[in-house]
């Protein structure tokens, strides 16, 4: 220990933020093993990897996910991004400011009294303005209508602070002070972004940016990352959690001659190739209990969608009272996740509700029963649930969900759907869309509850350790571990000599399946022996032979 370590009650413990955890060695290579999967299986049906930005504009998500979503309501981490120090100081300045009493007179009319005492606070407001508005006129704080009327406001409000010290008593400029400063908050310094809570808004943007209508068409994209959501943290819930997730995209070009029939044959087909795709994906992981969820919930029109929330909504109010308060609210801001409530004593009055399948538009129910008769053809089982809603505004027509073991009451590994639309709500052409997520964290869980580990990490190589002894055996050590390394084996090569008693126990204590024993007389007769850690049988081998033996495991 060195001198300037700090004592112990001056140490801090830092710890990860709530919500958040460092994912450590054994249990990475499962998240690695699951990771390569998804390049294998999504690459075989074609996919390409996007990478995405972790920070987007606010408003990305804003508009896509929907404003009045809990996502975007409650949970984005979001900040404002800003380099202008200077105006921060500024504002500062009028922040912290207070006011130092000047001579010993009563409160009251001041007069000059008051203009002297509370002029450096007008000061302080007319620096801040002069440098908020230049950085407004170069660009330097974002040209919002925001900001140009806070600037407007701010100046009036400056001037008539300036009439009042002249006039006013101290309470009338204490209160003035108070609302002046909570007002200078209000100038945005910087444009607002958010650290991604899902990624989807991100491939729309990117697809949007690239111009990726130009290339063949549909875009088939996946991504793998980490998300942020700011929810209570509980068992298969995180605020920092990740995503595997694909995104098929494919821009509308206006053709007059289109055949309507055709096209909702093959958005079915998209849709159930990708399903398939995300089955196939599970089924190699060998994930334990999967269940394929399935529901249309039609489009955005009064003859379909739109018209059955209406329904569904006068349906609500009349059972109110016998609801929740998260359901009531539900019924005016998103009367389709009331459907979505698993509170025990709602059910039964969930249950004599009106169901979407009996409102589809012809069209969302003709695209419907082709999807369940094109999963049926690749062998895809699903259950129906017409309560199944997305949480996202952006979903249409096929809406999906998956389940897995082992994960209580958070056991939706996967939920996703169709999106026609987004694109173009985002500023893009018109383009349609399907895609899904898979929460990794619920899949990682449900994968080591289940019993039969090995069927996960059967793939490790060979782990060797080599117990050297002698100055000769350890140069041949070191050459051994090379070639070994090389050939793809795992190989714990010790810094210090050790007996080879020791070494063996430590071999054992690291997990090693084999230690190869180099003393100065294997490496002079050029045999060398591995010892089995399991069962303690020993094979001699040439250097050749061993690496021939070791490559074969
Ligand atoms: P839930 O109903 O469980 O909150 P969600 O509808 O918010 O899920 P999506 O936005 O559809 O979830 O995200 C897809 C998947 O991502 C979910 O099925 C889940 O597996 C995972 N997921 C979502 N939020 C979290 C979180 N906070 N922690 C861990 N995984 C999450
Ligand atoms: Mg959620």
């Amino acid at each position: 220990m060195t001198e300037a370590a700090p004592k112990k009650e001056q140490r801090r413990k830092f710890q990860a933020i709530r919500g958040t955890r460092d994912l450590l060695p054994p249990d990475t290579a499962l998240w690695n093993h699951v990771e390569e999967t998804a390049h294998a299986v999504f690459g075989t049906f074609g996919f390409g990897e996007i990478r995405p930005p972790i920070f987007e504009p606010t408003e990305l998500f804003a508009r896509s996910i929907g404003q009045d979503t809990d996502v975007v309501s409650k949970e984005m981490y979001s900040f404002e991004d800003f380099e202008s120090s200077a105006l921060l100081d500024y504002r500062n300045a009028i922040l912290i400011w207070k006011a130092e009493p000047i001579g010993s007179g009563p409160p009251g009319i001041l007069g000059t009294g008051a203009s002297a005492q509370y002029k450096p606070f007008a000061d302080r407001l007319a620096n801040f303005f002069v440098l908020a508005r230049e950085a407004f006129e170069k660009g330097n704080v974002p040209r919002t209508p925001e900001n140009e009327s806070f600037l407007k406001f701010f100046e009036g409000e400056m001037q008539s602070f300036h009439a009042k010290i002249q006039s006013q008593t101290i309470a009338v400029l204490e209160n003035t002070v108070q609302s002046l400063k909570e007002r200078s908050r209000a100038l945005k310094f910087g444009d607002s972004l958010t650290l991604r809570p899902e990624a989807t808004a991100s491939v729309c943007r990117a697809y949007i940016e690239h111009n990726m209508q130009q290339l063949p068409q549909p875009q088939k994209l996946y991504y793998i990352g980490p998300m942020f959501r700011r929810e209570r943290p509980q068992k298969g819930r995180y605020r920092q959690f990740y995503q595997i997730g694909a995104e098929v995209l494919e821009n509308v070009k206006p053709d007059p001659t289109r055949d309507a029939a055709k096209e909702l044959a093959k958005d079915a087909i998209t849709d159930a190739e990708l399903i398939q795709m995300l089955m196939t994906f599970f089924d190699r992981l060998k994930l334990p209990g999967v269940q394929l969820e399935i529901n249309s919930i039609g489009h955005a029109a009064d003859n379909c969608r739109r018209g059955y929330v209406a329904l569904l909504k006068s349906e609500l109010e009349k059972v109110k009272d016998k609801l929740g308060a998260d359901s009531q609210r539900r019924i005016e801001t998103n009367p389709l996740r009331v459907l979505d409530s698993k509170l025990e004593h709602e059910q039964p009055i969930i249950a004599t509700l009106p169901k979407i399948a009996d409102h589809l538009c012809d069209d969302c129910k003709t695209h419907y029963a082709a999807v369940k008769r094109e999963l049926e053809l690749r062998g895809v089982f699903y259950k129906e649930n017409w309560r199944l809603v997305r949480g996202l505004d952006y979903y249409m027509r096929t809406t999906f969900e998956i389940t897995a073991q082992g994960l209580g009451s958070q056991n939706a590994v996967c939920g996703g759907g169709r999106y026609d639309g987004l694109v173009e709500l985002l500023g893009g052409p018109p383009t349609k869309g399907i895609g899904f997520a898979i929460g990794e964290d619920r899949l990682i869980l449900s994968l080591q509850e289940a019993k039969d580990q090995s069927l996960v990490t059967s793939h490790q190589p060979p782990f060797v350790y080599i117990a050297w002894m002698g100055a000769n055996a350890y140069a041949a050590a070191v050459h051994a571990a090379k070639d070994l390394r090389a050939a793809g084996t795992r190989v714990e090569l010790p810094p210090v000599e050790q007996k080879f008693g020791k070494a063996l126990e430590r071999a054992s204590k690291l997990g090693a399946q084999y230690a190869l024993i180099l003393g100065d007389n294997e490496v002079a007769e050029g045999t060398w022996t591995l010892k089995t850690l399991a069962d303690g049988t020993q094979q001699k081998f040439t250097e050749p032979h061993l690496l021939d033996f070791l490559k074969k495991l």
